[in-house]
């Protein structure tokens, strides 16, 4: 098939490699010059498994990129919309993005095309993008509008996208679902799987991926729902934890016996500094923007944003209980990211809680496997020391502070850590380790939702080792 993709970043860019990746012509759009510079010179512009291999694999043979939209509209049977839909100061969506490309493609339609809404938008765009196209002249006949949200993670977008748990397509006629499916068809008949040099998935032997029709409403409100449901699984954790902090509980043990159930699932009940990243936090306030416009009062949503923001200061206090005074202490941040995987920092909680730390008077010096490039352009010139490894980072700091979940820092040598600390503290804020690890390793050790490792000793005797040092260098 000829397929455009309008919008080439974390969704576009995948997607789009992705369908070349299953054997359709693609053209990728995109409007920011720097960014399409970047792509037609064959650099990768995101932090993304498997994505440079696609990018290798398919750039200039069936991947295609531009900035003319008309063109790549002319070119192609169906269009999918992946730009950008930011939260406005209300909560509400800002769709003007996506208005202004479905304005631009109605001018270039010349034979019928589907278009096809992936990115994140509130129930009833899919009406007015119909809307839009036809006050700018598309002729009706010439086009419909599907509804196609996408589900990927960053740091496994691909694998996502070509392993789904579901394709939902909502379409008003069976031709536009027809034409939807049919891009997917690898994947949901399965001959993807079968290809020697497919990219590796989470599924062994025969697969296939299932695909859910719907109305365009519903698939619509099933990604805000989906995603709200999972930032409330998140919060939900969170709050059990402040309990298990609370009582003296093992937050690690009690999600072990409330993910066994089969109805609850152990996915996505880790405890840690709350969710962030481009999608739950904007998804959420758009969804509760759509029930209060529509007349509904959706409280929970309201707790579970609440939650969230909480986790952060909760953070932020059990610092302050470890090393007491912040001003002037200096810290080892380890991890930016909003998660692991990924090179977003968009709405990462690991960013806030060094623009509190900063306003508190820490110095702080901060690494990360991927998002440093991105992290540097988010703090004034010289308010953060970037250093090159997670050692140098921690070399020195009254504690060390782990803010995303990288596996390269569960991996770190904790006898080399608690030598390069300044005082033997490391306040985890994603449960990267097991507290009696930290103990035997004579650090002490807070993280979320179990009891805090504190052995005076380990503090005393560090203190002492540093006042001798700074006593022979004096
Ligand atoms: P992004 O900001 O990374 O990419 C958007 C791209 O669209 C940018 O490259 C921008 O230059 C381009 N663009 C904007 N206006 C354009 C125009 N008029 N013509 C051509 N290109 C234009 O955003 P993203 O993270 O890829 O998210 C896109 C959508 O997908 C959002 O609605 C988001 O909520 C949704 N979504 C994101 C994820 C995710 O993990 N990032 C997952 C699922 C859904």
């Amino acid at each position: 098939m000829k397929i455009g993709v309008v919008g080439s970043g974390y969704v576009g860019l995948v997607a789009g490699a992705c369908f070349a990746e299953l054997g359709h012509d693609v053209c990728l759009v995109d409007n920011d010059r720097d960014k399409l510079a970047a792509l037609q010179a064959g650099e990768c512009p995101i932090h993304e498994e498997f994505l440079p291999e696609l990018l290798q694999r398919h750039r200039g043979k069936r991947l295609h990129f531009t900035g003319n939209l008309v063109d790549a509209v002319r070119k192609s049977q169906i269009i999918f919309i992946a730009v950008g839909t930011p939260p406005k100061d209300d909560g509400d969506v800002d769709l003007s993005y996506v208005e202004s490309v479905a304005a631009d493609i109605a001018g270039a339609i010349d034979t019928y095309k589907v278009i096809v809404e992936k990115s994140t938008v509130p129930v009833y765009t899919n009406t007015w993008v119909r809307r839009i196209m036809l006050l700018n002249g598309a002729p009706p006949e010439l086009f419909d509008v599907a509804s196609n949200p996408e589900f990927l993670r960053e740091g496994s977008a691909v694998a996502d996208f070509l392993y789904p748990d579901r394709i939902v397509v909502g379409a008003q006629t069976a031709r536009c679902f027809a034409l939807v499916a049919e891009a997917y068809r690898p994947l949901t008949d399965g001959s993807y799987y079968e290809k020697s040099d497919m990219i590796p998935g989470p599924v062994d032997g025969h697969f296939k991926a299932r695909l859910i029709e719907t109305s365009t409403k519903s698939a619509e409100l099933i990604k805000h729902a989906s995603n709200a449901f999972l930032a409330m699984k998140i919060s939900f954790v969170n709050a059990v934890a402040s309990m298990c902090e609370v009582v003296g509980a093992d937050v690690e043990q009690v999600c072990e016996g409330i993910g066994s159930d089969s109805r609850i699932g152990r996915r996505f009940l880790r405890p840690g500094v709350g969710y962030g990243g481009s999608c739950f936090p904007k998804d959420l306030l758009a969804f509760r923007a759509v029930a209060r416009e529509s007349g509904l009062h959706f409280g929970l949503l309201d707790e579970v944003a609440r939650v969230n923001e909480d986790q952060r200061h909760r953070f932020l206090r059990k610092v302050k209980k470890a090393l007491w005074t912040l001003k002037g202490k200096k810290l080892g941040v380890l991890g930016l990211a909003f998660k692991n995987g990924t090179d977003d920092i968009r709405e990462s909680p690991a960013i806030a809680i060094v623009k509190s730390l900063l306003k508190e008077g820490c110095r702080v010096t901060a690494y990360d496997p991927a998002a440093m490039k991105r992290a540097k352009e988010e703090f004034p010139a010289g308010s953060v020391k970037f250093a090159s490894d997670a050692y140098e980072a921690i070399d020195g700091a009254d504690a060390c502070l782990i803010l995303t979940e990288w596996e390269d820092f569960s991996a770190l040598d904790l006898r080399r850590m608690k030598q390069l600390l300044r005082y033997p503290i490391v306040v985890d804020g994603r449960n990267l380790f097991k507290p009696a690890l930290m103990e035997a390793a004579g650090l002490n050790y807070y993280s979320v939702g179990r009891a805090d490792v504190v052995s005076t000793r380990a503090t005393v005797t560090s203190f002492m080792k540093h006042a001798i040092e700074e006593d022979e260098a004096a």
